[in-house]
């Protein structure tokens, strides 16, 4: 590791900021979206900017665990984080840049404005966690709070707790001030006698999109559908959040000199149809995403943004470029490495393939939606998957974990294809990817994506089944349809 060879004298001499400013659910195709409509104006000078990878993927498109990767630089099955809301003490984080950074003489600091899927702390090697301390019920907040809940959670042995702290929070998300959250991260970074590593992420953006104040558009204005209205609306949001952080940034010299990276952790489906794929004689398949991390296909759902900037007195000095090798969130680490070794700020990818893998499906919105049960069953359903610890935190529980791994899909992202086995289909499915990443035509499922596929689901105690299903048949269109329509029917529940 090239940090290890620094000396005490290389402190001084590598005491640059630097800055990563992570955005929610912000695929580049809504990043170009907001542009269109002049929603974003901050976040689209930090993107045409930089050096901006066209075509940098999340390996896991869930919040906590795209954070773990970035960070560490290792796999979500290496660094432990595969599902939000695992147990910290079941996370590896020896691998965190941040405890190098610290070794460095680095002030580290960690800002994110809504915890409730990621509960990353202190012990991550930050010496200032910023945003509100909650970790509590949340994660079921917005829904319960619409139903009687008391008839859901009388069942559940932590009732009592997340009863009055339920009603307290009814407001969440209309009462959340966004210009709060930034002041105090630079009040944060204020007065450091250190040089600063932030890592920053807004979540705003992000389902339910109900923050306020949004900017709202106007009626003519057309948008695919109404969820993506709304997310639109709130880019606008975090677009004001990143202006206001970079301007008190500037003010305080913390720009004088600084790495900005600027990255989102995982993109978003909204149903939008990407692709439609022949296969020979049985007819067409739609390709299409719903949300992030529920499966590796789609690429509004897995495409992150990705920019790499340098500062001087404020200022960008770095010069643009759009490069579009595939790079990977498993690749900041080693850029952050590389800059302060060498000043270098592009992006080399470890692998020119990534593993690529969903988060926890079995309880959620996945089959039970499709069976065409309300929000209210859903979380019936999955709340038998947490427990709740005496410090009120609630935790996915460790002897489900074994169910949810396998609920997982897995597969390998290379810039041309994407070799991928999903247990709702049962089989492994290959997509050539045209030019822009979109899933193209099916094609064989490559040797050594099987075998790479194959080594991965080893690591996770899982057995990849040997049969394939003949990529044109009745049947693989038929397991790949049902698999659409639970898509569908989980967007209709929200
Ligand atoms: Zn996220």
């Amino acid at each position: 590791m090239p940090l290890d060879n620094y000396s005490q004298n290389d402190k001084v001499r590598h005491g640059k900021n630097i800055i990563i400013v992570g955005v929610d659910d912000l695929s580049p195709d809504m990043l170009m979206r907001a542009n269109k409509l002049d929603l974003a104006p901050t976040l689209k000078n930090l993107a045409e900017n930089g050096i901006q990878y066209s075509r940098a993927y999340t390996p896991l498109g869930r919040t906590s665990a795209a954070w773990a990767s970035i960070l560490s630089g290792d796999s979500p099955q290496e660094h432990g984080s595969y599902f939000n809301l695992r147990d910290l003490k079941n996370i590896k984080k020896e691998h965190f840049v941040t405890f190098k950074l610290r070794e460095l003489g680095y002030k580290t600091i960690w800002a994110l404005d809504e915890r409730r899927f990621n509960y990353m702390d202190e012990t991550f090697g930050f010496d200032k966690v910023v945003g509100p301390k909650t970790g509590l019920m949340e994660f079921f907040l917005k829904d319960l709070t619409r139903f009687p809940v008391n008839n859901i959670l009388l069942q559940f042995s932590f009732s009592k707790k997340i009863f009055p702290y339920a009603y307290e929070n009814a407001g969440y998300g209309t009462t959340y001030n966004p210009n709060g959250f930034v002041r105090s991260i630079l009040s944060s970074v204020q007065d450091s006698d250190k040089p600063i590593f932030l890592a920053v992420h807004f979540e705003s953006a992000h389902y339910p999109w109900e923050t306020r104040p949004v900017q709202k558009l106007d009626d003519d204005v057309k948008v695919p559908n109404p969820i993506m209205r709304r997310a639109l609306e709130t880019v606008a949001v975090v677009d004001r959040q990143v202006r206001n952080l970079l301007q008190g940034l500037e003010r305080q010299g913390a720009l004088d000199d600084a790495l900005v990276i600027f990255l989102s952790d995982h993109g978003e489906g909204f149903l939008e149809t990407e692709n439609k794929v022949k296969m020979e004689n049985v007819g067409f398949v739609n390709i299409r995403g719903y949300g992030h991390g529920n499966e590796v296909l789609s690429d509004r759902a897995n495409h992150a943004v990705l920019s790499i900037l340098h500062f001087k007195n404020g200022k960008i000095v770095s010069l643009p470029e759009t490069r579009d090798e595939q790079v990977s969130l498993l690749d900041i680490k080693n850029t952050i490495e590389n800059y302060l070794e060498n000043g270098d700020i592009h992006v080399y990818p470890k692998n020119a393939c990534i593993i690529v893998e969903t988060g926890k499906k079995v309880g959620g919105f996945g089959a039970l939606a499709a069976k065409g049960n309300n929000n209210l069953k859903i979380i019936e359903t999955s709340l038998p998957f947490y427990r709740l610890n005496p410090e009120g935190f609630v935790y996915l529980r460790e002897d489900k974990i074994k169910e949810l791994i396998a609920s997982k899909d897995i597969g390998v992202r290379c810039k041309d294809r994407i070799t991928y086995f999903s247990p709702d289909i049962g089989y492994l499915v290959a997509h050539a990817l045209n030019a822009e990443g979109i899933p193209d035509q099916l094609i064989p499922p490559p040797e050594e994506d099987i075998a790479r596929i194959s080594r991965y689901m080893t690591g996770y105690g899982l057995d990849l089944p040997q049969s394939t299903l003949a990529i044109q048949s009745p049947e693989l269109k038929q397991r790949m349809l049902i698999r659409d329509a639970k898509q569908v029917d989980i967007m209709d529940n929200r």
